[in-house]
């Protein structure tokens, strides 16, 4: 065998592989070349910054088009409104879920203990905007704007009035519905090219995130990052594997198989928003639910539903009051429970979101800010964890709403994955 050959035989055996296997692969040997190399493998940031750059050039016309695409090929308004509610309430069940999951978790092993932290009070702190200022801002005053800054929610919102004003039209703008059908198609094939170069940024993106962070920073606060990981595989196994299997009466397994991709994207990238193009691939063609479902349902979803994201507020809140000493009263406790809800649907699908509004959590229930600071330099490490959980999470209900409206193709759900 001569040189060239032993090279490629590796390769082919690799692209023998189904996708999600590749994927995987490519993050597993991101964590050991990370670990190895340590600040060294950021040489791999560009071929990282390359595949992200790629994906998110997809975000805003896939979101648009496939929004658009997906209301005109729901003529039933009554349907759309089902569905909408149906979202709503899945997204905050499960949003109550993890709240409570975290709070849990961070009572039962208590990582913060014993590390008789003082406060100062000198934090800088975080306004939380207004209900009607949110309801203002839904609504854009320019759409090129919207599509401009990434927008997410006014872009759905535009991409909605216009799918629904086409539907109203009718005959006459039938040219634009078919015109707006070739452009999904378009950027779904878009994806599919870009998500075949994923093994490899997947594991450029994790060798530098676990490079960067060495055992030093990682080792004094080992305990939390342990507990917020354990709390969000729970989440993720028991209400996810529980609502799909009793509620939806499909394999939790299969789930997982046919959304690997989207979870190891989201893993590498700490970016909801950003994976959402894998997550739209991954609904439609692994797990068998409908364009309209899933380009309605997962981008409503990675601006709005971080379960991940609330499962963290919780553990941090309590975290953080035990390394401070303070003991909760029953008011504080309510008061996480509903800032960490409303925190977590106004998070950013952006890498460090969520560390934004921990400070929000800690103010309003008298916890000191400096835990914020506390937690910044291993923010990263869980921010994997917690965008991992916002994806599940918004995949599981698409999933779900799909299966409850005849939106599923049970036949390519059951063979999730295997392509
Ligand atoms: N990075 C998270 C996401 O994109 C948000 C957060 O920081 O909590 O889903």
């Amino acid at each position: 065998m001569n040189q060239s050959t032993t090279l490629r035989t590796p390769f082919r055996l690799l692209g023998r592989l189904a996708l999600w296997q590749q994927i995987l692969i490519g993050l597993a040997l991101g964590i050991a070349v990370g670990l190895a190399f340590k600040q060294d493998a950021l040489v791999l940031a560009p071929i990282g910054r390359l595949f992200l750059n790629a994906i998110k050039m997809l975000i805003v016309p896939l979101v648009f088009v496939s929004l658009v695409a997906g209301i005109t090929s729901m003529k039933d308004s009554a349907k759309l409104g089902r569905i909408s509610i149906k979202t709503i309430v899945v997204y905050l069940v499960t949003t109550a879920f993890a709240v409570s999951i975290g709070l849990l978790f961070g009572a039962l092993f208590s990582p913060g203990d014993g590390m008789n932290m003082v406060a100062s009070g000198t934090a800088e702190t975080k306004e939380a905007p207004s209900l009607v200022s949110i309801l203002v801002g839904l609504v854009p005053s320019n759409p090129v704007t919207a599509f401009a800054e990434g927008n997410i929610l006014q872009i759905i919102v535009f991409a909605i009035a216009m799918g629904i004003s086409m539907n109203l039209v009718g005959e006459r703008a039938a040219p634009a519905v078919r015109l707006f059908d070739g452009l999904a198609e378009t950027f779904y094939k878009l994806t599919d090219l870009v998500m075949r170069v994923a093994p490899f940024g997947v594991f450029a993106l994790t060798a530098g995130v676990v490079g960067s962070h060495g055992a030093e920073v990682l080792l004094p606060l080992a305990g939390v990052i342990g507990v917020i990981y354990l709390a969000s595989i729970a989440h993720v196994l028991l209400v996810y594997g529980g609502l799909l299997g009793l509620v939806g009466r499909l394999s939790p397994l299969r789930f997982l198989q046919g959304i690997a991709p989207a979870l190891a994207v989201a893993f590498s990238t700490s970016s909801s928003a950003g994976t959402l193009p894998v997550s739209i691939e991954c609904a439609r063609k692994n797990l068998g639910v409908s364009e309209g479902v899933a380009g309605f349902v997962l981008p409503v979803g990675a601006t709005i539903n971080m379960d991940g994201t609330a499962i963290y507020q919780g553990v941090l809140a309590l975290f953080i009051a035990q390394a401070f000493g303070i003991d909760l009263s029953a008011g504080q406790y309510l008061m996480i429970i509903l800032t960490a809800t409303l925190a977590s649907i106004g998070t950013a699908g952006i890498p460090g979101a969520g560390l934004i509004m921990l400070g929000l959590v800690l103010t309003s229930a008298g916890l000191p800010l400096e835990g914020v600071a506390l937690i910044a330099g291993i923010d990263r490490i869980l921010d994997m964890a917690r965008t991992t959980v916002n994806v599940a999470g918004d995949l599981m209900t698409t999933t779900l709403i799909g299966r409850s409206e005849n939106e599923l193709d049970r036949e390519v759900y059951d063979s999730a994955g295997a392509q």
